[in-house]
């Protein structure tokens, strides 16, 4: 673990990326150094807006904050996370639902690797924000820009 410098990796699907992730972004930022958002995809499924397309959606977004870099990725999360240095997983918790499945999730990674899972308590102002919600909402032609985080606009969506 690299003391000097406090990386936190926040994986997800990130199809499409919320207010609600950008809240974590922005705390997750006060208890670290810097903040990889990682887009995990899986080659056979390509997902809502191709996986090229939310790099560089995010790398725009975040353009102006250096501490915050945008990678994707296949495979595990606790081997991304350790490629870059990790040394924590960030994830976020909306519901007792979320929670039971992100409990399993952090004790399965702790197992494998020993690397910590940070939880944060979704902003009651975003915790009903979903991406799913937001796919189906764009599915029935519903404008979906004031669930994303200003700034962020899609260049391509199926
Ligand atoms: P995954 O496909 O791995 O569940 P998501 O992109 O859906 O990834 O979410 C990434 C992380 O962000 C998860 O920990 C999820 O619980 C959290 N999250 C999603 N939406 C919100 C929200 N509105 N507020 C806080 N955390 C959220």
């Amino acid at each position: 673990m690299n003391t000097q410098h406090r990386t936190l990796l926040l994986p997800g699907s990130f199809d499409p990326f919320t207010k609600g992730h950008a809240d974590l972004v922005e705390r997750g930022l006060q208890l670290s150094d810097s903040i990889v958002i990682a887009i995990g995809y899986n080659e056979n499924k390509e997902g809502w807006i191709p996986v090229e397309e939310r790099v560089r959606a995010l790398k725009a977004l975040y353009a102006h904050e250096p501490r915050v870099r945008v990678e994707s990725y296949t495979g595990l999360t606790v081997d991304f996370a350790k490629q870059c240095g990790a040394m924590a997983i960030l994830r976020g918790v909306r519901s007792v639902k979320d929670y039971e499945y992100e409990m399993q999730l952090a004790d399965v990674n702790r197992q494998l690797t020993g690397i910590e899972t940070l939880l944060l308590f979704a902003n009651p102002q975003y915790s009903s924000v979903s991406s799913s919600v937001v796919r189906e909402l764009a599915h029935f032609g519903k404008d979906i820009q004031s669930f994303l985080p200003e700034g962020l606009h899609y260049a391509d969506k199926k």
